[in-house]
């Protein structure tokens, strides 16, 4: 039965998750998985935070892609370690992977981990990693529907970033309908507008993340 076994792996599945959130709380990680489609700006959002915290939390990143590492360079640029996941494939990244990734990390030296998952709206959603809160990035030139289309990523979602907000003038995307329909299906995510290209709101997601970590 196709079902059961879905099943099966995702129990496994979540039973890694668990070992995960054990093993950063245990080494004081703060980790925030990424989601979002491709080209929504996890990596420009990712490199801006770099920018607004650096000095201040000692931050790494896993990469996850089908193949490249052309993010992961972009990280490393910036002086900030980053380890790349190539899925071989896989859409999505699943607890397992993450758990040979932070297994090769230096978690006593790392406060914040960005884990950037691969770009898609559906099944990076189903499966646990054990990090410690879910961003998903939604882009004005991806359309105000997107809430409606993949409810599943808005329902697991602790936080929403609404990306390139300086495009919204040429677009036709509705801020309040899209805001509407991420509360209808979570009340307790919060929703930032920024753009990394402006800058416009990024202050605001940074206060958002040094509340989460209790730092100034
Ligand atoms: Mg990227
Ligand atoms: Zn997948």
């Amino acid at each position: 039965m196709e079902f059961k076994v879905l099943k099966d792996i995702l129990s496994a599945n979540d039973q890694i998750a668990e070992e995960n959130h054990e093993l950063l709380d245990n080494n004081k990680v703060f980790a925030i998985n990424v989601m979002s489609s491709p080209g929504s700006g996890k990596t420009s959002t990712i490199l801006q935070t770099i920018k607004g915290l650096k000095g201040k939390v000692k931050i790494a990143v896993i990469e996850g892609d089908v193949s490249s590492s052309i993010d992961a360079e972009k990280i490393s640029k910036e002086g900030i370690l980053a380890l790349q996941i190539n899925t071989g494939g896989e859409c999505h990244l699943d607890a397992n992977m993450l758990n040979r990734a932070i297994n090769n990390l230096p978690l006593a030296d790392i406060d914040l981990l960005f884990i950037e998952n691969v770009g898609n709206l559906i099944c990076t959603a189903e499966f646990q990693l054990g990090m410690h809160k879910n961003l998903v990035i939604s882009s004005t030139a991806e359309g105000d529907d997107k809430p409606l289309k993949y409810p599943l990523m808005f329902t697991v979602a602790d936080v929403v970033l609404i990306n390139k907000m300086d495009l919204s003038p040429y677009l036709n995307f509705d801020a309040n309908a899209y805001k509407n329909a991420v509360k209808a299906l979570n009340q307790r995510a919060e929703i930032f507008e920024i753009s990394c290209t402006t800058g416009q709101g990024v202050d605001d997601w940074l206060a958002w993340i040094k509340k989460q970590m209790d730092v100034e």
